[in-house]
């Protein structure tokens, strides 16, 4: 096997996780797949392997659900009191923190993403959520309500977890994601079946270790990697009670199909296409880094990437100066040098998509002013690239790249109504950001942009106490805040006639 020569560049504990065999995780023990089969996981930064992981497929998927059920129905786990819930998701999160650098290394090596990002991005906001989600542990609770029925009435509603849920997860903050599934559905007392993607299955396994670990009781969380068909088996699989997605809007309409067979409760976080808008009195000092971030970070492969970038003419020039001066100033290179801003995109797969879309830029008449092209002949590095002279009916407009890519576009209107239209004329719904130091403009605009989260004078910033996810096809249900608790808990209603 070709080995990543970056390897060597980690520290002693994430060298010694990912040189392990990996295995799947079923009912608190870690396993082989059925098939006896392996997949191999690369480096982004080179193309050379890194690691063997387990090829889970259907049967395992099975075996999880089975022990997840068990947990659910017969284990302990719904009978451990919320207090210790609480207690348990806690020390997840300081185990999080324990081995922050060994995880954030492994997520830079299997992900391509700096690792700076993850030791200051996604492991802290992993440890932040499972702490807020613990909190909630012990404050699920319904309510008291009069009836206006004749004859006298106690009724009340209460939350009950949903059940056995599987939790499908991309891989462009494949740790993070686990999190985000997982923090909000153990707090609620629900078991799990978690499915990686298939670029980047590490963390999660490395979490999987960290959640025995914490104490958590076997079957409360299986972990089943594969290459192609366990997602899909657990979708269908008539035992689980909720599917929870975030991944492309492709396929979250394939889980919604595959859910049908037995009505299970679905939830999805998908695509974006997000606008910003910058307006004449917008602070250029904060706008500038603002929207770089918004599209650049982590490679542009964020589903609420500021990608179509509204610019009041009267500043465009000097938005577009700004914006290029601050790509070309982002150092690219393999995410585990420290001083690493910018990394390689996840995959070869990845890579060809976001070619083939500035190809397709170009051809339909957008310019790179910046950027444009493939970094080093090594790895799958795109440079940070502004298109301009971008209309609505491009490709690149019209679609999500999921690369470093922005589309920009002048605009020379007040009239707000009409600015939220070009903002919402995409089928997505996911986020958007307003640049002004106008509370009126901004708020009038917030309210009529069709987008789950509106930023105002700031991209890409998530909360674990706001509500996340998407209007239209970006998404069903809300992660995060009180919001999440409500995805994986039912409300049953009792009334007793006194
Ligand atoms: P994807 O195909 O949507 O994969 C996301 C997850 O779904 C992975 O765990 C994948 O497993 C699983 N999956 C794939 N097919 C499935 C099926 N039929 N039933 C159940 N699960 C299934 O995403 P991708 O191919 O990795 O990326 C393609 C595009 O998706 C990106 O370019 C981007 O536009 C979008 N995307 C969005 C997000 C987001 O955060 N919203 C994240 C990543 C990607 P396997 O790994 O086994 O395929
Ligand atoms: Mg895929």
């Amino acid at each position: 096997m070709d080995v990543s020569a970056n390897v060597g560049r980690l520290g002693a504990a994430a060298s010694a996780f990912i040189s392990k065999p990996h295995k799947l995780l079923i009912d608190g023990k870690w396993v082989v797949a059925k098939g006896g089969k392996t997949f191999p996981v690369f480096d982004p930064a080179t193309g050379g392997q890194i690691a063997a992981v387990a090829d889970g497929g259907a049967a395992d998927i099975d075996l999880a659900v089975k022990a997840a059920r068990k947990a659910f129905d017969d284990g302990p786990w719904g009978k451990v009191k919320p207090t210790e819930r609480g207690k348990i998701v806690w020390r997840l999160a300081d185990l999080l923190e324990k081995h922050a650098t060994e995880l954030a290394e492994i997520e830079s090596i299997d992900n391509g993403k700096p690792v700076s990002d993850a030791k200051m991005v996604d492991l802290p906001f992993s440890c932040e959520l499972l702490r807020y989600m613990a909190g909630w542990a012990t404050k699920i609770t319904g309510q008291s309500i009069p009836l206006s029925a004749p004859g006298e009435w106690h009724a009340y509603s209460m939350r009950e977890p949903v059940g056995v849920v599987g939790q499908i997860i991309p891989w462009n903050f494949p740790l993070m994601m686990a999190v985000w599934k997982i923090a909000p559905a153990l707090t609620a007392g629900c078991t799990i079946v978690l499915k990686p993607a298939e670029q980047t299955p590490l963390s999660a396994i490395r979490l999987g270790e960290l959640i025995m670990e914490a104490g958590f009781p076997p079957g409360v969380v299986n972990i089943v990697t594969g290459d192609g068909t366990p997602g899909a088996a657990l979708a269908a699989h008539p035992d689980v009670d909720k599917v929870a997605f975030t991944g492309s809007t492709e396929v979250g309409k394939l889980i919604v199909q595959a859910a049908a067979g037995n009505l299970k409760k679905v939830s999805l976080e998908l695509g974006g296409k997000s606008p910003s808008f910058v307006f004449p009195d917008a602070d250029l000092s904060v706008a500038i880094p603002g929207a770089a971030t918004g599209i650049f970070f982590n490679m542009g492969q964020c589903c609420t990437a500021g990608s179509r970038l509204f610019v009041h003419e009267r500043l465009f020039d000097k938005m577009m100066a700004g914006l290029s001066d601050e790509a070309q100033k982002l150092k690219i290179g393999p995410g585990l040098d420290p001083t690493t801003r910018v990394g390689p995109l996840v995959s070869e797969e990845q890579f060809q998509r976001v070619t083939g879309y500035l190809a397709s830029g170009k051809e339909q008449g957008a310019e790179a002013i910046t950027g444009g092209r493939r970094h080093g002949n090594e790895g799958y590095f795109i440079e940070p690239t502004v298109l301009t002279k971008t209309t609505p009916t491009m490709k690149v407009v019209r679609e999500e790249i999921f690369g470093p890519v922005v589309c920009a576009m002048p605009f020379n209107d007040d009239d707000l109504e009409r600015i939220a239209r070009q903002g919402n004329a995409t089928e997505y719904g996911l986020a958007a950001s307003i640049w002004t130091r106008d509370i009126g403009v901004a708020h009038k605009l917030a309210r009529k942009l069709k987008a789950g989260s509106v930023w105002i004078n700031v991209h890409n910033f998530n909360d674990v106490a706001l509500p996340f996810g998407g209007y239209k096809q970006s998404g069903w249900g809300r992660e995060m805040g009180y919001e999440a608790i409500e995805l994986y808990t039912e409300v049953k209603a009792v009334a007793a006639m006194l």
